[in-house]
């Protein structure tokens, strides 16, 4: 079998949970949009109810029906991108409370599903989702007539402490829901780590269950194993790879391993990065291609087997480092070919 084994470490996603729960003196809610930042929401889901989550986050209403056939009656379901036109139905059958994010979204959900729970999401300065203070105070005494089940912001710069934005948006928020009785949420994995002012009464961590930053005590989560499926000798002046992007300055031994840009192995990553075997570290040489990367295992005291990109040695903040992004983008690419295993 030469497809890449990604294991995905249910355990952790617990402990993490349990952990950023700790950070808090409120409840701590868990976001599992984009297929559970693509480590599979129906295994992901679940372990994490068993370990006391009761209010879920997805983006859009069509992840909220496969979360709800994943947890089943019981735990709450919020929709960051509220009640959009033809989202009625799944609304209604998979129990979603929609996060209201403008007059139109209030208005289309009243005429639709009159009773049915919702939310409502604010805009405090990132521009991206959610009604401004003006739009607010429009809706703001007939949407709170009807007892939304949650009142939500969130932050543009929560991974930056010392932002400014970060205060800013608090206090725009505080005023925005000042008096207002229903349970308010404004942090994210970031706003955990901000401190206590930033907790209110809800927190929604996402990228910390799975073990990427700003959550720096976080337990790893994913292992991403490679099968060599050939090495080979190369000559001082051959080259390998398209575009001949590496030449040999050394006699080397050169391993290629299944799994390339079409898996999620970002193409940028080129020859910043390095894989693993036992620890030590062996270099990427030439381009990334679709299917396969080319390694430099030359120092390594024995021919491996597979290589590791991620894992104990390198987490996926590491692996974002080398292609200049972020670990939420490492995650949400892991591609489909891998053969998942999930540890319970
Ligand atoms: C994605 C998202 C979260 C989770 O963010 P993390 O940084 O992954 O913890 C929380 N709230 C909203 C509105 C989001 O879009």
């Amino acid at each position: 079998m030469s497809t890449a084994n990604l294991t995905i470490d249910l355990s952790a996603i617990a402990a993490n949970w349990t952990n950023l729960n700790k950070l808090t003196e409120v409840e701590t809610g868990a976001v599992v949009k984009a297929d559970a930042y693509g480590l599979g929401v129906a295994r992901v889901a679940p372990r994490l109810a068993a370990a006391g989550a009761r209010q879920f986050f997805v983006a859009v209403a069509e992840e909220g029906v496969a979360l709800r056939r994943a947890l089943g009656p019981g735990p709450s379901i919020s929709v960051f991108s509220g009640h959009m036109p033809g989202d009625a139905e799944m609304i209604r059958a998979a129990s979603l409370v929609p996060l209201i994010n403008s007059v139109d979204q209030m208005l289309l959900h009243v005429e639709t599903l009159p009773g049915h729970p919702f939310g409502l999401q604010l805009d405090t300065g990132m521009n991206r989702l959610g009604m401004e203070p003006a739009e607010f105070s429009v809706l703001r005494e007939i949407a709170l007539a009807q007892l939304p089940t949650q009142i939500m912001s969130h932050l543009a710069c929560s991974d930056e402490p010392p932002h400014p934005m970060n205060l800013h948006q608090l206090g725009v928020f505080e005023e925005m829901t000042a008096g207002i009785d229903a349970p308010r949420s404004l942090a994210a994995t970031g706003g955990v780590m901000l401190g206590e002012q930033y907790h209110f009464d809800l927190t929604r961590p996402g990228v910390g269950l799975y073990g990427g930053l700003p959550f720096v005590d976080a337990t790893p989560v994913v292992t991403l194993d490679l099968p060599v499926i050939q090495t080979r000798d190369v000559e001082i002046d051959e080259t390998v790879g398209y575009a001949c992007g590496w030449v040999a300055d050394r006699r080397s031994r050169i391993a290629t391993v299944a799994a390339g840009y079409a898996d999620g192995l970002i193409r940028a990553m080129g020859t910043n990065a390095t894989l693993t075997s036992d620890g030590q570290k062996a270099p990427v040489v030439g381009r990334v291609s679709m299917d396969l990367i080319t390694v430099d295992v030359t120092d390594l005291p024995f021919e491996p087997e597979s290589l590791q990109l991620i894992g104990p040695h390198q987490s996926i903040d590491t692996v974002a480092e080398f292609a200049g992004t972020i670990g939420y983008e490492i995650l949400t690419n892991l591609g489909a070919r891998y053969n998942r295993v999930w540890l319970a």
